[in-house]
């Protein structure tokens, strides 16, 4: 069988099963991040994240950009985990025949945003490639009660998205700010139950929380705060690259988030989880509900 039969999920899976851990290990493969003990009140995320030139970017973007989202990539599944980033290596896979000046421009975007999130750059390595490839893995920290799985979403909590959903190929996927501080305004104030960004698409982002949880769910297409820029409902629900959070809350704490919400992004309630036989519904504008398979993309 070939990869691309199995599918990338499947694949993940397959590794998973077969890694034994240490009891070091609070959460391997799985989440956003890998959560490891680490000292009395905290606990260690450490996550990579890999961008592979003509998938995740053109070159033609400029290498300030590119750079920017490649570290932004890897802030946002520590975001999901509700900690702070702290330490960050960079590897490059880069063709001998690049001009300096965009490599430069690679490392202009990757300090930008290292500086604005108080990452610090400690090392990474390079490789002779034909295509640019960049691997950012991050290392950082969050206090014990404020980690956030995607495994525990709970029976009757409800569903909240932050931002908009789609369109994001139209320049988000390049230009998107991590949902850092809204991430750590919610683990500080709420019971966050689980959270996810959303890299796969909402639905399948969802879908994995859904999966981890052993829960289903239903959404209102009414309520989804669907991009300007996104092509039309189904493509935004599915496309993935936002870079925005899927979180679950306690109903008992919904009206708390939407009176005491301080940011210009949009926090959206979208839905509220339900007991595992019942999968994933929609209920649509036009009055009807529908099963929903929580697919998006897929790199194989
Ligand atoms: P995200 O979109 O949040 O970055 P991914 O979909 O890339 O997450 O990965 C899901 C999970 O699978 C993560 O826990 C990640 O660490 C793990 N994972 C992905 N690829 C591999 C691999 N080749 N070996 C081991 N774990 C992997
Ligand atoms: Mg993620």
């Amino acid at each position: 069988m070939r990869l691309k039969d199995l599918g990338e999920f499947n694949f993940i899976d397959r590794i998973s099963r077969r890694v034994k851990l240490s009891s070091r290990v609070i959460k391997g493969i799985g989440d956003d991040a890998a959560v490891l003990k680490w000292n009395r009140d905290k606990y260690l995320l450490f996550t990579s994240d890999m961008l592979l030139e003509k998938r995740h970017f053109y070159r033609r973007a400029g290498g300030y950009l590119i750079g920017k989202k490649s570290l932004s990539a890897g802030i946002s599944d520590i975001a999901a985990m509700g900690g702070l980033p702290e330490f960050a290596l960079v590897s490059l896979g880069v063709p001998g025949s690049l001009d300096i000046g965009y490599a430069d421009e690679l490392y202009r975007g990757i300090k930008s945003v290292a500086k604005k999130f108080k990452i610090d750059l400690v090392g990474g390595d390079t490789i002779n490639s034909r295509k640019i490839i960049i691997d950012v893995a991050l290392l950082g920290t969050v206090e014990k009660k404020n980690v956030v799985l995607r495994s525990k979403a709970k029976q009757g909590d409800a569903i909240f998205v932050t931002g908009t959903i789609g369109g994001t190929f139209k320049g988000k996927h390049l230009s998107f700010t991590p949902r850092l501080k809204e991430a750590r305004f919610l683990v500080r104030n709420f019971e966050v139950n689980s959270m996810i960004d959303v890299s796969d698409g909402l639905i399948a982002d969802l879908g994995h929380i859904l999966d981890e949880s052993h829960k289903g769910a239903i959404i209102y297409e009414k309520d989804i705060p669907v991009s300007k820029d996104a092509k039309d409902f189904n493509s935004a629900i599915r496309e993935g690259e936002d870079f925005e959070l899927i979180f679950t809350i306690p109903k008992a704490e919904e009206k708390k988030l939407m009176d005491t919400w301080p940011f210009k992004t949009r926090c959206s309630r979208i839905g509220k989880i339900q007991n595992a036989p019942k999968g994933l519904y929609i209920a649509k504008k036009n009055g009807k509900k529908e099963r929903i398979k929580p697919t998006g993309y897929s790199h194989f």
